[in-house]
């Protein structure tokens, strides 16, 4: 028997219109099987076309268990593949997957960072204060001649409400007994610390306080009404320094630019805020209001030398309370963010 799949025959009986059943089952585009085989040989011949016919369905069936237990999704070349295992990716699939991510990573990352540099940009950068730069340099003595200006009243407020300013005083203060306790004062009383009186031994804050802290024109009659109050309190620092140096056998001499006629009330205020005594106290006679402060303060220290005492130190809230000469081996500047006396 020839098998199936071999050519048609060369029989002059191939195809007629008219050709009987056994002519079509002779035909040659069936199987030779066919063509020559006994009903045993059909038989077979059936047989060997069922059982292609099973297998082509074996495998059919094997394809579509295939497609019932696992899917295909995607298109062209990019396609993953589920099936109860897992997901399986071809590698273009990886690669459209890795660039969608990459594309999405780089958008966030760029919407972030556009976020961050609009935030930096609303948050207002800090203005340069002018007033922190008028006091520093009033203090550095560049400002002779100068008011505090009318819009440093709250920058000036807030100095001393939030204490830098007495913690700026009490540190002058402590600079200066550092260096005194490296002096041993003699059993003579000769050793001399020279005071100014206005923001360096006595405070005027209160009335400060209440006239806006400088700012305002000066009114010498509601300031003669403060002095004669005579209740200016002590600033604290000096005042234990002080009394530790009067302890010490120290001497203290006030030079204050107030008028003698406020003697008897600078005395009492003096007293009243805890100073006990001292060498002298020097007011401004009426002689006198020609003189600067210079010329003025430098005179009365020359003077209290030339009758022996020894000054180790001045200390005061102007420059003009240290010029001049005769104040000693080292003065020491006290700060005063209100007015500038020169
Ligand atoms: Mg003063």
């Amino acid at each position: 028997m020839v098998g199936a799949g071999d050519g048609p025959s060369d029989g002059g009986n191939t195809s007629s219109a008219s050709a009987s059943a056994s002519d079509v089952l002779s035909s040659s585009s069936l199987p030779r099987s066919f063509s020559y085989g006994t009903d045993d040989g059909l038989e077979a011949g059936r047989q060997s076309l069922l059982g292609s016919r099973m297998n082509s369905t074996n495998s059919l069936l094997g394809s579509r268990r295939g497609s019932v237990y696992g899917s295909r999704y995607g298109f062209g070349n990019a396609y993953f593949e589920v099936d109860d295992l897992g997901v399986y990716l071809s590698s273009v699939a990886v690669t459209v997957l890795m660039a969608c991510m990459a594309t999405i990573g780089i958008i966030l990352f760029t919407l972030v960072v556009t976020l961050a540099v609009m935030l930096g940009k609303c948050q207002k950068a800090p203005l340069p204060n002018t007033c922190a730069s008028f006091t520093l340099n009033a203090e550095m003595n560049n400002l002779q001649g100068y008011l505090l200006p009318q819009e440093c009243e709250s920058f000036v407020a807030n100095y001393v409400g939030s204490g830098q300013y007495h913690t700026d005083f009490t540190v002058a203060v402590e600079a200066a007994r550092s260096y005194l306790t490296t002096i041993e004062a003699g059993d003579d009383g000769r050793d001399l610390v020279v005071l100014d009186i206005d923001e360096t031994a006595l405070s005027n804050m209160p009335y400060y306080i209440a006239n806006h802290y400088g700012v305002d024109a000066w009114n010498e009659t509601l300031w003669d009404d403060w002095v004669n109050n005579a209740s200016a309190p002590a600033l604290d620092a000096m005042l234990s320094l002080y009394t530790d140096l009067r302890a010490q056998n120290w001497s203290f001499a006030f030079i204050t630019g107030r008028p003698e006629s406020q003697r008897e009330k600078t005395e009492q205020n003096l007293a009243a805020a805890g100073y006990s005594d001292w060498v002298t106290l020097v007011l401004r006679s009426p002689d006198e209001h020609t003189l600067t402060a210079v010329e003025y303060k430098s005179k009365y220290r020359k003077m209290l030398e030339s009758d022996g005492y020894r000054i180790r130190s001045s200390m005061g809230d102007q420059w003009s309370d240290l010029s001049g000469g005769n104040a000693g081996d080292r003065t020491f500047k006290l700060p005063n963010p209100m007015y500038y006396i020169y």
